[in-house]
């Protein structure tokens, strides 16, 4: 059987430590011996983002913006210690932050469901997507370690020259300040990408921030989303059957635990980050959620929504077995090539990219699985692979269905 054709590349973004080894696992044993893979290649890995200035996350995301699909390895944000184990010239800033400031996205993640692995949550029955704003608030913010007794204000001068001052705080010792922004093109952008993916999925909206105590800034974010609900969403979510709602962020935590799932969860850009963390831990595993970038003008940012998984990486270095959850990059791998077969009319490869999410899936159901997954499920006679070996069931199982079909 011939190899599967591309037309168009993926922009292949290759990141750090752990999940760089599954990015080569992955691509080596489920991939390239099923698909002539044309991408086009940026090492975002922490070694080389050092060597370029950063130069290549800018590329990538340049990338992205040319082809419109790109997939994308967990790569580290350096810290104080990772400026010492890279020799750092700078500390450069989280690749993702780049990018998606860069697309000006949302990001969309969802709980990947499987037999044998049951939400903590009782109520839960079908997946609880997040929609996290990736533009600005404390991503974007600036900040001042205040030494000692003196006045913080917050000024804005309009390009006329204007001023207009608020007093932050009259401190009487040392503190802290910070000043973060957002813009209405982006807080629109934000809305609409929530109300198209509600509509795409046929699934109801939820929205929810702090506005009762940001009375400026977060009820803005509730402002310009009931605006442009009224103004060109009503219809069309009432002819779909689906609904917005608006309610508190508090309210909305306590109401996800007594929900059934099946809707969109918007959250601002800190809200997004933990409750997605929360929500795909609550269903098993950070390694089982997928996660898409979706920027206004349609591209797509395929990724996991977990890190480098550092600690399983040092036992690797050291020769010691591991057992790391591929499922998360697998997925972040099958997004982008499905999205590619769509754009490109290539049914084929859309059809390989289910085949092999299936695979997945099937091989954890039938008792094969990393460590962590074999710790919550509730399957008997549960087989614990190592890294690889689980890749190679993976394989397996995916011949076997290729076989009959
Ligand atoms: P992490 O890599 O997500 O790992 C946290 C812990 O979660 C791991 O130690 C592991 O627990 C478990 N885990 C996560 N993914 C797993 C998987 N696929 N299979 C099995 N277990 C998994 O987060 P972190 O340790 O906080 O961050 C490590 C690095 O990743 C940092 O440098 C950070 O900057 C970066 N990071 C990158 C991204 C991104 O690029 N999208 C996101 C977050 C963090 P056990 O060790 O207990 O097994
Ligand atoms: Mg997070």
């Amino acid at each position: 059987m011939g190899k599967i054709q591309m037309t168009t590349p993926i922009v292949e973004m290759d990141g750090d430590e752990m999940t760089r080894i599954l990015w080569k696992m992955i691509k080596d044993e489920l991939i390239t011996p099923y698909i002539d893979l044309k991408t086009e290649y940026y090492d975002l890995g922490l070694a080389h983002r050092n060597e370029t200035d950063d130069q290549v996350t800018i590329d990538s995301a340049e990338a992205a913006r040319k082809y419109g699909v790109a997939v994308k390895c967990a790569t580290i944000t350096p810290n104080a210690a990772r400026m010492e184990e890279y020799h750092l010239k700078e500390m450069w800033k989280s690749p993702n932050a780049t990018i998606r400031a860069a697309l000006d996205g949302t990001v969309f993640r969802t709980p990947i469901i499987v037999k044998g692995i049951e939400p903590v949550v009782k109520t839960w029955k079908k997946p609880i997507t997040l929609a996290r704003h990736a533009y600005g608030d404390v991503y974007k913010n600036t900040e001042i370690r205040v030494p000692g007794a003196g006045k913080a204000e917050l000024v804005f001068t309009s390009e006329d020259g204007t001023e207009t001052r608020e007093l932050i705080h009259q401190f009487d010792g040392p503190g802290i300040i910070q000043g973060i922004h957002n813009t209405d093109r982006s807080i629109t952008s934000f809305a609409h990408a929530c109300f198209q993916y509600a509509l795409s999925t046929k699934q109801d909206l939820w929205f929810a921030t702090k506005d009762t105590i940001s009375k400026k800034y977060d009820h803005h974010f509730k402002d310009v989303f009931a605006e442009l609900y009224e103004k060109e969403y009503r219809e069309p979510f009432e002819r779909a059957g689906i609904t917005y709602f608006y309610t508190l962020i508090d309210d909305a935590v306590a109401r996800v635990m007594k929900a059934e799932g099946g809707f969109i969860w918007a959250c601002k850009n800190y809200d997004g980050d933990v409750m997605s963390d929360m929500v795909s831990s609550a269903c098993g595993s950070l390694a089982m959620m997928t996660s898409v970038l979706v920027s206004p003008d349609g591209i797509y940012e395929y990724e996991a929504a977990h890190g480098t998984v550092q600690r399983h990486y040092y036992k690797y270095l050291k020769g010691e077995e591991t057992s790391t959850n591929p499922v998360a990059t697998i997925f972040a791998w099958t997004g982008a090539l499905k999205k590619r077969g769509e754009l490109d009319g290539l049914p084929e490869l859309e059809d390989f990219a289910g085949r092999l999410e299936k695979a997945a899936l099937s091989t954890i159901e039938a008792g094969k699985m990393p460590k962590e997954l074999s710790l919550i499920t509730n399957l008997e006679n549960v087989t614990v692979l190592n890294t690889e070996a689980f890749i190679k069931a993976i394989r397996e199982t995916l011949d076997e269905g290729l076989m009959k079909a």
